[in-house]
């Protein structure tokens, strides 16, 4: 039985660890990754199944969370998923981390808005090429609606970006189609700037040389940044890096 499981002071983890950061402006940085388990989404190509589509791990406490960081020796903290934004406790966890002095990161979604104290938001809209239609792990299709519905809230999105005026957004892409609704989206939004948005080419193994080329092209032609994945390239897809 899991002692925690209604303690609102502990998380669902699904993995803790000590690695880089290998996407978006802090590329490069050593950072502790904080991993919540748990999402209200079902991207089709979700490269962390084990925080989505099939939760895995264990409640551990916000202090242990906070004292397991400070001891990292890192000085920059991601709290991933999953999908923090679900869970009140990340608000007490980044309250902790910033008081310690710890820069911390927040990668979400941005379809629910949480006032979590953070350093650098990282929002990551979901296009449509993420709904698993047809995906054999939704049969009934439930998930692919819920998820469809779900996907894109630009009002939350929209606060998001007012609260954090370090953020960026970042879009997971496969065709040149997929443009259009990144355009589309950033056509309603305020206050960001073309060097905030990141075009993250779709995939657990590191781009091909000429896929890499043709988004940095799009990125090129507007403003925006290329992002890779340079965890990927240091370990491939493995977990805990
Ligand atoms: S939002 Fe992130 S964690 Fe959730 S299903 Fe999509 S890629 Fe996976």
């Amino acid at each position: 039985m899991d002692l925690l499981a209604h303690d609102p002071a502990s998380l669902p983890i699904a993995e803790t660890f000590l690695s880089f950061q290998g996407e978006g402006k802090l590329a490069g940085m050593p950072s502790y990754f904080v991993r919540v388990s748990g999402c209200n989404l079902r991207c089709r190509w979700c490269d962390t199944p084990y925080a989505s589509w099939n939760p895995e791990g264990r409640r551990v406490l916000v202090d242990d969370l906070v004292s397991e960081a400070c001891a990292s020796g890192a000085r920059h903290v991601v709290l991933t998923g999953g999908e923090p934004m679900l869970f009140e406790a990340c608000a007490a966890l980044g309250t902790a981390l910033r008081a310690r002095g710890m820069h911390l990161t927040i990668e979400t979604a941005g379809t629910i808005d949480r006032p979590i104290p953070c350093d650098l938001i990282s929002i990551s809209p979901k296009l449509a090429n993420s709904t698993p239609a047809g995906d054999p792990r939704d049969p009934a299709g439930a998930w692919a609606a819920r998820h469809e519905a779900r996907r894109l809230k630009a009002d939350i999105i929209q606060a998001l970006l007012d609260r954090h005026p370090d953020r960026q957004l970042k879009f997971v892409v496969q065709r040149r189609e997929d443009l259009g609704e990144i355009e589309a989206l950033l056509g309603t939004l305020r206050g960001w700037v073309p060097g905030d948005v990141l075009l993250m080419p779709e995939g657990v193994t590191p781009a091909a040389p000429a896929r890499a080329r043709e988004v940095v092209t799009w990125c090129i032609e507007r403003g925006w940044r290329y992002c890779p994945r340079l965890h990927l390239d240091v370990f491939g897809n493995t977990r805990g890096t």
